[in-house]
């Protein structure tokens, strides 16, 4: 008889082309990948053939349930590579003018949005009206009032709202989720997010206010963000900010640098976190129970994503996240899978409730209270 074990070892070793460790065994991850091996293929449209919508675009040929069928691109010749590369048939290839005919289109199911920043709000929108499934990149929005827009498109057109939240399907970090539901770690009291690396070309969006949103706290910071709230396992009521710049001329008003937050949780626990475009080699979280610790560095990279407890080393596989993220988006969207944490709408619109929060304390210099 297959068991989902056997099911989980062989979608893992098939996926990924990795060795399974003996003995592997982690609630989360069995029932997480066991049901998100079998169903319908998820048929993609990625928009934004850039750095990242490259690395999707490659880590989906591994995926067993979602496949890169379209394209949507402001560049002929790029739209031209992709074509030849993933075969994709003429009739599946947009531009930014006229994707919303996508509606008429039977052969897609989900377009990816892996834009800049500041697109997202309006793109996403318009997939919605086009009838299809949107997958965003994160930050989900430049804003939480955006967000919400998104998410009440998305419900009024009966289409599914998912964020690249790619994190939110790797091993080790769910192993240090089920430990802490568990109370392995005891009470928890603290969280650390530290997430940073130094941005090269001044003159590239990300450093434009206007594509941007912000500067490191939307591209880089929403990782503390999220992984304190994924990490804590609880929504932050509050937040204090401290913002500083140390090159006016690459960080123009508006485009942060670096800023320190503290979040305040419900019971008590508080998070120190930092973000920064300005140092290197800063990916660690690190979560502090009255019992125990666990932490990851590095924690957010695309991998080997590395882990340890006060027990001693956290021993889980290697993941391609973005394979794993679209395979468990087509079981989200198809047959109603809960991951562990929510890659929802909702899901995206706290961060930016709190993004939108971290800037207000910053510039006051007061407390702000959330209400998530
Ligand atoms: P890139 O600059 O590499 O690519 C963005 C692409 O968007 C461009 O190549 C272009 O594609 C398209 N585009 C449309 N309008 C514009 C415009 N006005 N200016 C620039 N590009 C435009 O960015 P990334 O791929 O690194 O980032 C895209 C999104 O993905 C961001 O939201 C980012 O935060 C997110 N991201 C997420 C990561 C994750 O790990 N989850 C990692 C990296 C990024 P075309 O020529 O086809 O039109």
């Amino acid at each position: 008889m297959n068991t989902r074990r056997d099911f989980l070892r062989k979608f893992t070793v098939s996926a990924f082309a990795i060795p399974l460790i003996p003995n592997y065994s982690s609630t989360a991850l069995e029932e997480l990948y066991g049901s998100i091996n079998e169903g319908p293929v998820l048929r993609v449209a990625i928009m934004g053939l850039g750095s990242y919508g490259t690395r999707v675009a490659e880590a989906m040929q591994s995926s067993k349930r979602a496949k890169l069928v379209g394209v949507i691109s402001g560049t002929p010749s790029k739209v031209k590579d992709w074509q030849a590369k993933y075969n994709i048939p003429e009739k599946n290839c947009y531009n930014y003018e006229n994707f919303d005919r996508i509606k008429d289109n039977p052969d897609i199911d989900a377009v990816y949005v892996i834009t800049p920043n500041s697109l997202h709000h309006d793109q996403v929108i318009r997939v919605a009206k086009a009838g299809k499934h949107a997958i965003c990149e994160k930050p989900m929005a430049i804003n939480a009032k955006e967000g919400q827009e998104m998410i009440d498109a998305c419900k009024q057109a009966n289409v599914k709202l998912l964020v690249g939240y790619r994190m939110h399907f790797e091993p080790h970090t769910l192993e240090i989720i089920r430990m802490r539901k568990d109370g392995e770690l005891g009470k928890i009291m603290f969280f650390q997010g530290l997430c940073g690396f130094r941005i090269g070309d001044p003159t590239q969006w990300r450093l434009s206010k206007e594509l941007a949103g912000g500067g490191s706290m939307m591209d880089i910071g929403i990782y503390a963000i999220n992984g304190a709230r994924y990490m804590v396992g609880e929504e932050p009521i509050w937040v204090t900010a401290q913002e500083t710049k140390t090159d006016h001329v690459k960080f123009k008003e508006g485009v942060d640098e670096t800023i320190q937050f503290q979040l305040g949780f419900p019971s008590g626990a508080v998070a120190s976190c930092l973000s920064t475009y300005s140092m290197n080699y800063l990916d660690r979280f690190f979560l502090n129970g009255e019992r125990g610790f666990a932490e990851l560095n590095p924690s957010t990279g695309y991998g080997p994503i590395k882990g340890r407890t006060n027990k001693g080393e956290i021993d889980k596989p290697h993941t391609v996240h973005q394979t794993v993220q679209m395979d468990a988006m087509a079981s989200i969207i198809f047959d109603g899978t809960e991951p562990v944490v929510p890659v929802n709408g909702e899901e995206g619109l706290k961060d930016l409730k709190i993004i939108d929060a971290i800037y207000l304390a910053a510039k006051t210099n007061q407390k702000v209270p959330l209400k998530l």
